[in-house]
C-alpha cells in the first residue's frame, strides 16, 4: 500500500490548515495532463489553459462528498469560443476540451501563456454540480473577469458564493529525470475558508469575523499567493514537503490522497444515439470513403461507422 502511494502520480492531496476552517487541495497532474493535452495538440497558450481548467476541477471535484461530475464551462467571443473541463467523483477522472473559433489558431499561438481573458474574450463562466437526474443542477454562473482562469476562479468562489478563495495553477512542459521527451505537467493549490463542515458554504464570508480567523486567512491567503509555478510543477518537491514549507506555522494536516484518472464517457452506442437524431440527408452530407467518421470532442477518439451505399 505505502509502495503503491509513493507511485501516485496524478492525484488530489486534501489538506486543513491548523485548528481553523481553512481547508484545501494541492493537486498534481502527470500521466493524465499528458495524456488529455497530447491528444488535442492545441498551441501552446490553449494546451497550457486546458490543463489549469483541468487541475483546477479536480481539486473542487474531487472535495466533493456525494457522486456527481463537476463542470467547468468557460465561453467567449475571443479566439477561444470555450473550454470545458469535467471531473466524475465516480470513477475520479477529469477530462478537458476547448473549442478555436475559426481560423484564430495563430492568434492563440502567439499568446504569452493562458491568458484566459485575452483568449476568451467577453462571455461567461459557469460552474455546475451535476449529481444525476434525481437531483437539481448546481449552476452558478459570472461574467468573464480576470486575467488568469486562477483569478476568474477567486472572484467566482469570492463574490458569487462568498467563499474565502486563493487558487494557484501551473501547467508545463518538462522532462522527467531518465526521460528525454518533454511532458505536460500541471499542478495547483486551492484554500478557501469554510466553517461548519457540511454547513452552509455561503457563510464563509460572515463567520471571517473572528480576529483570529480574519489573522490566519490573511496568513493563508498571502502564502499560497507566492507559490511559483515551479513549486507546483517540480516532480521532486513532494505536495506534503510544498505544504509544510507554506503551514507550518499554523500546523498542517493532510488527508488520504485522491487518485486521479483519465476517462472520457463517449462510446460507439452513445455516438450512434446522436447521429439518430440527424436526417437522412443531414447524414449524406457526413459520409466520406464510404462511412462517416465523428471524433469525440474530449478525448479525441474516432468512431467510424460504416453506411451501406
Ligand atoms: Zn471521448
Amino acid at each position: 500500500m505505502s509502495e503503491q502511494k509513493q507511485e501516485m502520480r496524478d492525484y488530489v492531496l486534501p489538506f486543513q490548515v491548523g485548528e481553523h476552517a481553512i481547508r484545501g487541495q494541492v493537486v498534481c497532474l502527470d500521466r493524465v495532463a499528458e495524456t488529455i493535452l497530447s491528444r488535442h495538440q492545441f498551441p501552446d497558450p490553449l494546451s497550457m489553459l486546458v490543463g489549469e481548467a483541468a487541475a483546477l476541477v479536480s481539486m473542487l471535484g474531487a472535495a466533493l462528498k456525494f457522486d456527481g461530475r463537476f463542470i467547468l464551462q468557460a465561453q467567449g467571443d475571443g479566439p477561444v469560443s470555450m473550454i470545458v473541463a469535467d471531473y466524475a467523483t465516480t470513477n475520479r477522472a477529469v477530462r478537458a476540451t476547448a473549442k478555436i473559433s475559426n481560423g484564430k489558431e495563430d492568434k492563440i499561438a502567439k499568446a504569452k501563456g493562458p491568458e484566459f481573458l485575452h483568449l476568451l474574450g467577453k462571455g461567461h463562466l459557469c460552474m455546475s454540480i451535476d449529481r444525476g437526474p434525481d437531483f437539481d443542477l448546481y449552476q452558478g454562473i459570472t461574467d468573464l473577469r480576470g486575467a488568469t482562469l486562477s483569478e476568474a476562479a477567486i472572484r467566482y468562489f469570492t463574490q458569487s458564493e462568498q467563499i474565502p478563495t486563493m487558487i494557484k495553477l501551473a501547467v508545463g512542459k518538462l522532462s522527467l529525470p531518465g526521460q528525454e521527451a518533454m511532458r505536460w505537467r500541471a499542478g495547483g493549490i486551492l484554500v478557501q475558508f469554510i466553517p461548519a463542515e457540511g454547513g452552509a458554504r455561503d457563510r464563509g464570508e460572515a463567520e471571517l469575523q473572528r480576529e483570529e480567523d480574519k489573522e490566519a486567512w490573511a496568513r493563508a491567503e498571502a502564502f499560497v499567493a507566492t507559490v511559483a509555478a515551479d513549486e507546483l510543477l517540480d516532480p521532486s518537491l513532494s505536495s506534503e514537503d510544498l505544504l509544510y514549507r507554506l503551514f507550518h506555522e499554523d500546523g498542517v494536516r493532510v488527508f488520504d490522497k485522491t487518485p486521479i484518472g483519465f476517462e472520457c464517457t463517449c462510446s460507439r452506442e452513445k455516438i450512434a444515439g446522436v447521429l439518430d437524431r440527424y436526417s437522412d440527408h443531414d447524414l449524406k452530407d457526413m459520409v466520406e470513403d464510404g462511412h462517416i467518421a465523428v471524433t469525440c470532442d474530449f478525448c479525441r477518439e474516432e468512431y467510424k461507422f460504416p453506411v451501406k451505399s
